[in-house]
C-alpha cells in the first residue's frame, strides 16, 4: 500500500512504525474471512482492511470523525486477522496507534467518557472492587436473571505451597483475578510445586496495564508498566526464572513491555528482559513434560471429555496455538472438536461491557460451538474468557490449570 503520512506524524516513532505496517498491506482481503465483526455486520469498515484504510486516512491528515472512532471501537483487537494475513501485517500494533490518535482528535461525550473512567476506577480499585463483588454475590438471588448471570460464583483458592525449591518463578497477580478467581494462581502454584518449581507472589505488583491500554489511557498504562517492572525487578535480579502469566490477555500485554518502553532510556533494557522472561503457564508446564509424565504415570485416562477454548490472546496474540491442548492430552484428557475455534468469544477485555450487543452474539456462537461435542466440562486460559463464557454456558467452566491440578492431586 502506498502511503503519504502527514508532516505532524511521519517523523515520530509511532508514524514510522505505522507507515511500515501500512506499506505491508496489499488489500488482498484474506483477513475478512476470519474477522468476527465483519462476519457479524457485513460492513467493510468493520473489517481489518476497512479499519486499516480508515487509520491510513487519519495518519495522512484527513479529517477524523466519530464514524472512524465507532469502527475502531467495534474492533475486538482479537488479532485473528494477523494470523490470517499472508503479508505479515501487524494489525494489533497499528490499531493501538490509530486508536490513540483518534482518541486525541475525537472527544468522547460526557456519558461515554464517564463510563470509561468508571470502568478504569472499578477494575483497578482493589478492595473496593472486592467489596462490590461480595455485595453482588450476597444479593445475587434478588437480582434479575440477566444481571445475576454476570456475578461469578465464589471460588476457593486452596493452599499455596511454601517456597521450598531452588527453582523459582514469579507470578503476575493481575487486577480482578485475585478477587474473582484466586483459585487459578493457587492451582498454578500447586502444579509447579509438584514439578519442582516454587511460584512466588509479588504483593507490590498488580495490574499489568492492559485495562488502561484497552481504554486508550496509554500514558497511565505506561506508568503502570514501569511500576510493575520496579516491583518485579529485585526478584528477577535474584534469579527468578520467569514471570508466569495465567491470563493470556495479560500475557500479550506483558509480552509487549519491551516494545512499549523501547524509547524510554530508563526502562528500555529492563522492559526487554521482562518481555523475554514472561511466559504463559501453558508454555511453562509444556517445558516440564518429562517431570509431568512421571507424576501422571499409572493414572487412568479421565472419564468425561472436555472442550478447550483457546483465547485469541493466546492463539493470535502470543502465537501459542496447540500448546495447552497438547499438555491436556498428555495428561489423559480427551478434547472434543470445537468448530470455528479461531473466533473470539466476545469477552476481549472491556469489550463485553462497552459493546454488549456484539459481545452477546459472539458469546452465543462460542457457547454453541464449545458445547457441540457434548463435553462434561469447559476450560480456557484467560480469566476474561472464563467468566464471559461461564455466564452463558450450561456446563462448568475452569481454567485448564485447575483441571490439571485436580488430576495431579
Ligand atoms: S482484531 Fe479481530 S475484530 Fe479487529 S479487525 Fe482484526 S479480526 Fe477483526
Ligand atoms: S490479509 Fe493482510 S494484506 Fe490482505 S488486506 Fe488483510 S491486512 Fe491487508
Amino acid at each position: 500500500m502506498q502511503t503519504n503520512l502527514a508532516d505532524w506524524i511521519k517523523d515520530t516513532p509511532e508514524g514510522r512504525e505505522a507507515d511500515a505496517i501500512l506499506r505491508k498491506c496489499v488489500h488482498c482481503g484474506f483477513c475478512l474471512a476470519t474477522c468476527p465483526t465483519y462476519n457479524l455486520l457485513g460492513d467493510e469498515l468493520d473489517s481489518p482492511r476497512g479499519r486499516i484504510y480508515l487509520m491510513k486516512q487519519v495518519l495522512e491528515g484527513a479529517p477524523v470523525s466519530v464514524k472512524t472512532q465507532v469502527h475502531l471501537d467495534r474492533c475486538l483487537t482479537c488479532r485473528a486477522c494477523e494470523t490470517t494475513c499472508p503479508s505479515g501485517v501487524q494489525y494489533g500494533r497499528l490499531v493501538d496507534i490509530g486508536r490513540g490518535l483518534v482518541e486525541k482528535k475525537v472527544p468522547r461525550g460526557f456519558a461515554e467518557g464517564a463510563s470509561r473512567a468508571l470502568l478504569r476506577f472499578a477494575f483497578l480499585s482493589g478492595p473496593l472492587f472486592a467489596f462490590g463483588v461480595a455485595l453482588g454475590r450476597a444479593f445475587r438471588p434478588l437480582l434479575p436473571a440477566a444481571l445475576a448471570r454476570q456475578v461469578p460464583p465464589r471460588r476457593v483458592a486452596g493452599e499455596w505451597p511454601a517456597a521450598r525449591h531452588p527453582r523459582r518463578m514469579i507470578v503476575l497477580d493481575g487486577c480482578v483475578q485475585p478477587t474473582l478467581a484466586p483459585d487459578i494462581n493457587a492451582a498454578t502454584a500447586r502444579v509447579l510445586d509438584r514439578l519442582g518449581i516454587s511460584l512466588v507472589r509479588v504483593p507490590q505488583a498488580g495490574c499489568c496495564g492492559a485495562i488502561e491500554h484497552h481504554l486508550n489511557a496509554q500514558e497511565a498504562a505506561l506508568d503502570r508498566v514501569r511500576r510493575q517492572i520496579d516491583a518485579w525487578w529485585p526478584h528477577l535480579e535474584a534469579g527468578a526464572e520467569a514471570v508466569v502469566v495465567t491470563a493470556s490477555g495479560c500475557g500479550t500485554m506483558v509480552q509487549d513491555y519491551g516494545h512499549l518502553l523501547a524509547h524510554d532510556p530508563a526502562y528500555a533494557q529492563k522492559a526487554a528482559r521482562v518481555t523475554a522472561l514472561a511466559k504463559d503457564v501453558g508454555e511453562v508446564v509444556a517445558a516440564e513434560r518429562a517431570a509431568l509424565a512421571k507424576l501422571l504415570a499409572g493414572k487412568p485416562a479421565v472419564a468425561g471429555p472436555i472442550a478447550y477454548h483457546a483465547p485469541c490472546s493466546l492463539q493470535h496474540g502470543l502465537k501459542q496455538k496447540g500448546i495447552v491442548e497438547g499438555v491436556l492430552r498428555e495428561a489423559g484428557f480427551t478434547l472434543t472438536a470445537v468448530p470455528d475455534s479461531h473466533v473470539c468469544c466476545g469477552s476481549a477485555g472491556t469489550y463485553s461491557i462497552l459493546q454488549p450487543e456484539l459481545s452477546h452474539r459472539l458469546l452465543a456462537n462460542k457457547v454453541k460451538a464449545l458445547e457441540s461435542g457434548n463435553p462434561a466440562e469447559l476450560c480456557t486460559s484467560n480469566i476474561g474468557c472464563l467468566l464471559h463464557i461461564e455466564s452463558g454456558a450450561a456446563r462448568p467452566m475452569s481454567h485448564w490449570i485447575e483441571l490439571l491440578d485436580r488430576r495431579l492431586a
